[in-house]
């Protein structure tokens, strides 16, 4: 059994860091990246992981002088399910977090890593909350990262609500939402999906969007009031203040 994991330099994207956002902010954690996404987000900042040659989707980036869009081949690494445990054990740390690109996409191969590393991990799974768990794969996680999608994605409604899918999660004791917010006039948007999907304030997390310090100090400053007001929590992106936009820190 394999895992395509991203690989955007030589070294395929599994590293030991801590957590930057969301409910366990601030944990020492094993970062695997799988690669492929079923989405195409237009400000994606691991594109690496779908935005190859001949794709039908832009990013943003596309545009800059030159910026070229991937060859898969060179940013995938196919790995073994007992390369990819070997990865993780030289940490010392048994909090996992599955990261991508959408790494429910790849659920069997993800049970089995979970199963074979066992129970004394913690595993986090980061999702963009389109795709329903498999039995096997909601038995070996422990924490669902769901971050739904806005409409400032560029992906269509039809893609990125699956309302089957999020009605799921806002039942689910182990999902947390993250919903990055870039103005104030998304509140609206992140409002009305918390309404229809019926999802408790209390497991719900909005996160400045940038990549630099002054553009997420910027935004914390009127997203903190608006999770006072509503009973949301505040998550910043704790690993920019500290490593700035590094990969693989
Ligand atoms: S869902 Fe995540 S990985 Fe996929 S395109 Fe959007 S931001 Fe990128």
């Amino acid at each position: 059994m394999t895992i395509k994991i991203a690989k955007p330099d030589k070294e395929p994207e599994i590293f030991y860091s801590i957590q930057g956002e969301g409910k366990n902010m601030g944990q020492p954690s094993i970062f695997v990246r799988t690669s492929l996404c079923n989405l195409h987000c237009s400000w994606c900042d691991t594109d690496y992981t779908w935005n190859w040659e001949g794709t039908r989707f832009t990013h943003d980036n596309d545009v800059l002088p030159g910026y070229r869009k991937f060859k898969k081949e060179d940013v995938i690494a196919e790995m073994k399910l007992e390369e990819v445990v070997e990865a993780i054990q030289q940490y010392p740390c048994k909090n996992v977090i599955l990261t991508g690109g959408e790494p429910m996409l790849q659920q069997p191969a993800l049970a089995a890593l979970m199963q074979a590393l066992g129970r004394n991990y913690w595993f986090e799974v980061e999702t963009n909350g389109t795709l329903l768990p498999d039995p096997a794969f909601e038995a070996a996680i422990h924490q669902y990262n769901v971050s739904p999608k806005l409409s400032n994605s560029n992906n269509s409604q039809k893609l990125r609500e699956r309302p089957k899918v999020y009605r799921y999660f806002a039942q689910s004791d182990k999902a947390h939402f993250k919903f990055v917010v870039a103005t104030p006039a998304e509140l609206e948007e992140v409002q009305d999906l918390i309404d229809r999907y019926a999802i408790k304030p209390s497991r719900v997390y909005l996160m400045p969007e940038g990549t630099n310090t002054d553009r997420l100090a910027e935004k914390q400053a009127w997203l903190v009031e608006a999770c006072k007001a509503h009973g949301f929590n505040f998550t910043s992106r704790l690993h920019i203040f500290i490593y700035g936009n590094m990969r693989g820190v």
